[in-house]
């Protein structure tokens, strides 16, 4: 037992300064290499990102001694990083997940918020989901594999990669269709099937098959590299797995290149599902794909029911001084998805059973279900290949759970007390896999979750905090208020919306630009009123208005200005992106929501404490059982590993954690 050596005080060192500058464009290279230099020569043989969806640190401490499995096992064995805070606003998944594996904040990996505006070509501003992204203009799945070969006079035209190889050894094109002086020059053309047909009409120019260009999920959204990039680069023969209940988690922990595989879970079907985005071509894309049909065929989909049921019960009974808050006092605060108080019946689900497994903790078994899986394939060797691998995993049960019912509930304590168990598996399979020896993981979260507002007010009528109201559940929402409180400070017609949209605390102006004014206290009718008027009254109308909610306002016109002495500058400034950030960014008060349900249920994004420190823990060698309490950030998470790794990282400002590396003859028990 290689930690049993280590006593004593924690001889662990930072090798870089004090964290306190680390959001901040930091020379992330030099620290990389100096890291390199110290760390063990040894590469392990696979590197694991493990995050839990909105799991602050203090809920994921406040519930230790409860832990049995795999979470203690990280918390005794491993480096674990007690101040790790975010330094950027809208704390949610999309940004927080690619934090996590680019080691930037969103200024620098750009996926500023789960939602953004952009404006469109037509100078229109169209809503941008951060996975959203162009699909391919042809029809076909795979659409990614074209071949077209002229031979003995005759052209051959494949779609399926597995059919032209076939082809190519043998001869034989398979289920064929064959047409007579359909090539350029009249020859004979003969296709493997309706996609090469497709395929051949589109690229030239012959189709009367009219191509929608829709959207798909997937990375191109993403600004930089991430460690599953850099580690691909580096090691071409290396594979990056990634699974998640949520895509924009999947995909932002694996990263920009279509070798990855990344697969999340689809609340439609209860099945795990990628899209083309990643080439199921490559050859770890084709076990994937096949091992994940059998997982979804025997394991997920249609088998859900029989495996789990329909009833979410208590793992164990809540021990006395648990800190969790009384269910039966908590329960008028609670989005009742899955219906109130134990037992949970799946059944009341509106949207279906698929739903309501993707807002109970079985979705993070199902999750490590497939993560095993993947991990004891025994053709896709991962950790057992030439070259280092990356296997990714987001446990989604932690932030819907606490969307719907508070991270300070009965049921949130119970999602923990499962995930545990399920950390404990996935850690397990690795054991067996790929040996204790042969893996390092670092574990953290994308951000962690404001308690419920109301709840905190009921049991501390002191306590601040609140929420805005977006969305349909309210007939007139914050912007709505706004966009009434604009027309009359601009004298505008009342039926006009300079306000567009608010998303996370970003606000969006309506596109294009250029309204007029009606007559009245402004003068006469038709003066023109764009963004710098709106700039000019919109500080003090949200002052007006929601001065209780808003702390301040951060007009994107004035970013070259932005007060650097002010603490919450940072935070804005890391979340600022000139495409993607709108017109303006808000920052709440400390204990405010921006959330969909007028009165019950809670959320995250803002950058106080409980939104904004997150566990982060590396376990393996070379990390010795310990603590780090330097104030450092998430950001470290991916730099760290990749210096393990022996992967560089440049676009990183987050810094490297490592122990510094004893010299030969020096007596100590960190190996
Ligand atoms: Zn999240």
């Amino acid at each position: 037992m290689r930690r049993n050596a280590f006593r004593g005080p924690v001889l662990v060192a930072l090798l870089v300064a004090a964290a306190s500058a680390a959001a901040f464009g930091g020379a992330a290279g030099k620290t990389q290499a100096q890291a390199v230099t110290a760390a063990s020569d040894a590469v392990p043989r696979l590197g694991m990102i493990m995050a839990v969806d909105g799991l602050s640190w203090s809920r994921l401490t406040q519930y230790r001694p409860l832990y049995s499995a795999g979470l203690k096992r990280l918390l005794d064995e491993g480096l674990v990083v007690t101040n790790a805070r975010y330094r950027h606003l809208n704390t949610e998944t999309g940004p927080g997940h690619a934090s996590l594996a680019t080691g930037a904040p969103p200024r620098v990996h750009g996926i500023v918020a789960n939602r953004w505006f952009e404006t469109g070509s037509d100078g229109k501003l169209r809503q941008v989901y951060c996975t959203n992204q162009t699909a391919p203009a042809v029809p076909g799945n795979p659409p990614l594999f074209f071949r077209e070969v002229a031979k003995d006079g005759r052209l051959f035209v494949f779609a399926d990669q597995g059919r032209f190889r076939a082809w190519e050894t043998s001869g034989d094109v398979g289920a064929a269709s064959v047409r007579i002086g359909y090539g350029p020059n009249g020859e004979t053309v003969t296709f493997d099937g309706d996609d090469a047909v497709f395929l051949y009409d589109f690229r030239h120019g012959g189709g009367t098959e009219t191509f929608t260009r829709g959207t798909q999920p997937g990375p191109a959204n993403l600004r930089v590299d991430t460690l599953g990039d850099r580690l691909v680069q580096t090691y071409p023969a290396a594979h990056v797995v990634s699974v998640s209940a949520k895509d924009r988690a999947a995909i932002y922990l694996a990263g920009r290149s279509p070798r990855h595989v990344a697969y999340w879970y689809d609340p439609e079907s209860g099945r795990f599902t990628t899209s083309t985005a990643y080439d199921a071509t490559t050859p770890a894309g084709a076990i994937a794909k096949t091992t994940v049909a059998a997982f979804n065929k025997s394991q997920a989909g249609a088998q859900l029911i029989r495996r789990f049921g329909v009833v979410w019960h208590r793992l164990l009974p809540v021990p006395a001084g648990s800190g969790a808050a009384p269910a039966d006092e908590l329960a008028d605060f609670q989005v009742p998805v899955n219906g109130l108080l134990f037992d949970h019946d799946l059944g009341f689900n509106r949207n279906g059973t698929f739903a309501a497994f993707y807002a109970s903790p079985f979705v993070d078994e199902l999750t490590a279900d497939l993560a095993v899986t993947l991990v004891a394939d025994p053709s896709l060797r991962l950790g057992r290949g030439p070259a280092p691998d990356l296997l990714a995993i987001s446990f989604s049960a932690q932030d819907t759970v606490s969307h719907n019912y508070g991270p300070e509930s009965e049921e949130n304590l119970d999602v923990l007390r499962r995930l545990d168990v399920q950390v404990g598996r996935v850690l397990a399979a690795l054991d067996v896999a790929v040996g204790r020896s042969g893996y390092v993981v670092g574990f953290s979260a994308d951000h962690g979750f404001a308690p419920i507002p109301e709840h905190e007010k009921q049991v501390d009528p002191a306590a601040k905090g609140g929420r805005l109201v977006e969305g349909p559940r309210v007939a007139v929402t914050a912007t709505d208020r706004l966009n009434r409180a604009l027309d009359e400070a601009l004298c505008l017609d009342p039926a006009l919306r300079p306000v567009a949209a608010i998303e996370g605390w970003t606000l969006f102006y309506a596109r294009p630009l250029a309204m007029r004014t009606v007559a009245g206290t402004c003068g006469d009718a038709g003066r023109l009123v764009g963004g710098p008027e709106l700039d000019a009254v919109l500080p003090r109308t949200i002052a007006a208005l929601f001065g209780e909610e808003i702390a301040s306002v951060y007009l994107t016109s004035g970013a070259a200005n932005w007060p650097a002495a002010e603490p919450m500058t940072e935070f804005v400034r890391n979340d600022f992106d000139p495409e993607r950030s709108g017109d303006a960014l808000l920052v709440p008060r400390p204990g405010v929501l921006m959330h969909w349900d007028p009165g019950r249920g809670t959320g995250h994004g803002s950058p106080y404490e409980t939104d904004i420190h997150v566990p982060l823990v590396f376990w393996g060698q070379p990390f010795p059982a310990g603590c780090v309490e330097t104030d450092t950030t998430p950001y470290d998470l991916a730099p760290t590993l990749a210096a393990v790794l022996h992967v560089t990282l440049p676009a990183a400002t987050g810094r490297v954690i490592l122990p510094r590396r004893e010299p030969a003859n020096a007596r100590s028990g960190v190996r």
